[in-house]
């Protein structure tokens, strides 16, 4: 970037929302730090992280808000979601609640964002292959529905998390165009 003094040309900013312990730390941690941690604790939420990112020569600066630990107490301040322009709904594919409840948290996204607002839908834990409960076929046709991408991702191993991200900025990019 030339003048200024930005080192980026694009910012975007991106919000993690699901269901408490479905993986959306991690998912940041892996994408930001490339770091994994076991413990669930509050403490490892940041507000938010960035991570730069390469389309078509430019450099975009995304910086991505994790709702460290406020969605236990099932509401996330206005201010989370403000000026939000992509969102990853996360899942767990381990456990059917925190697949049911992604429509409630993309009604909760669409309160305060565009209701054009990119959005992934993400199968995280995939890594645990015997625990599965959400089949892909099912979380296929709820993306189809909502008419978004699903991609299923472990932040454990790193499987698609670079890819759900950058499908969501990817996207953002291209709507901007
Ligand atoms: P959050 O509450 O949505 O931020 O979830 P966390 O990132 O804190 O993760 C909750 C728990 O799930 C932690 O014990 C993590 O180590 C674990 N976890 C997160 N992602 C994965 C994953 O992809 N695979 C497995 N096996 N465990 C995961
Ligand atoms: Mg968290």
């Amino acid at each position: 970037k030339s003048s200024g003094g930005a080192d980026y040309d694009l910012i975007f900013k991106l919000v993690l929302i699901g269901d408490s312990s479905v993986g959306k730390s991690n998912l940041l941690l892996r994408f930001t730090r490339n770091e994994f941690r076991l413990d669930t604790q509050s403490t490892i939420g940041v507000e938010f992280a960035y991570k730069q990112v390469l389309i078509e020569g430019k450099k975009i600066k995304t910086q991505v808000w994790d709702t460290a630990g406020q969605e236990r107490f099932k509401t996330v301040i206005p201010q989370f979601y403000r000026g939000s322009e992509g969102a990853l709904a996360v899942f767990d594919l381990t456990k059917p609640e925190s697949f049911d409840h992604i429509i409630t948290w993309i009604e909760e996204l669409h309160r305060h964002t565009p209701s054009d607002v990119p959005i992934v839908l993400v199968g995280n834990k995939s890594d645990l292959v015997d625990q599965r409960k959400i089949s892909r076929e099912q979380a296929t046709r709820l993306a189809e529905q909502l008419n978004i991408s699903y991609l299923e991702t472990s932040a454990l191993n790193s499987s698609n998390v670079e890819q759900a991200f950058l499908t969501i900025v990817n996207s953002i990019f291209y709507k901007k165009m």
